[in-house]
């Protein structure tokens, strides 16, 4: 007997949201850490570059006018204004890395995250949150990359995009980074197996019984 498990072929396309300040950059980068097969969306953005951006790395970084050329040329799976300026998901490389089996992770705010959710009725959604605002406030300050303006407006958004976290598939609270990072891969392996998915493996099973006998 073989223990071998069989898991479908196609990506899952997994989108992570939660306030600013939160910890998803961590989450996500520790999702592919080691793991070929869990690629990041790179976004486009009109924001400035922060020093520890890198363009084409980090995001590609993108003027005003270049951003909507792009979105008149539909190359978007989905963008939106979030803390003032335009953010945006390639659409080209999103499609090609899951059609070639891999899983893609966007990491995008609530309003994208909308969007994907219309198009893309299947893909996974997780929501991370912080234990409490106090906490968030103190993270944010705590990395030092936002100006004091910035870090109001980012935390006047958090409240709101909190208030969107019940439309997304899972909801998963970042107290403990190791336990999120774990709880998170929890619900990617969890999802591989839904009975939706895994379907076509029992059927192709059914059929290859009933063609040998
Ligand atoms: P930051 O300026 O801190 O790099 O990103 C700010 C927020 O923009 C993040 O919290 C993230 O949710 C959102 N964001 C990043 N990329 C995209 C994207 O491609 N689309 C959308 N809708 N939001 C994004």
């Amino acid at each position: 007997m073989t223990s071998q498990i069989h898991t479908p072929a196609p990506g899952t396309l997994i989108v992570i949201s939660g306030p600013s300040g939160v910890g998803k950059g961590t989450i996500c980068k520790a999702l592919c850490e080691g793991n070929p097969d869990v690629v990041m969306s790179i976004s486009a953005t009109t924001r400035a570059p922060r020093s520890d951006d890198i363009d084409g790395v980090t995001y590609f970084f993108l003027t005003e006018e270049a951003f909507k050329a792009k979105i008149e040329e539909d190359a978007f799976l989905e963008y939106a204004s979030v803390h003032g300026h335009y953010y945006g998901t390639p659409k080209a490389h999103v499609n090609d890395t899951l059609q070639s089996g891999k899983d893609v992770i966007l990491e995008i705010d609530v309003d994208g995250a909308a969007q994907v959710r219309r198009a893309f009725p299947d893909a996974l959604t997780i929501f991370i949150a912080p234990p409490s605002l106090d906490a968030l406030n103190a993270r944010l300050s705590g990395r030092g990359t936002e100006t004091e303006e910035d870090k109001a407006l980012r935390m006047n958004n958090a409240i709101g995009e909190i208030k969107e976290a019940h439309h997304y598939g899972y909801i998963v609270i970042n107290d403990d980074l190791d336990q999120a990072v774990s709880d998170v891969m929890t619900i990617i392996r969890a999802q591989k197996f839904q009975a939706k998915t895994m379907d076509a493996v029992v059927r192709s099973m059914l059929d290859s019984n009933s063609t040998s006998n």
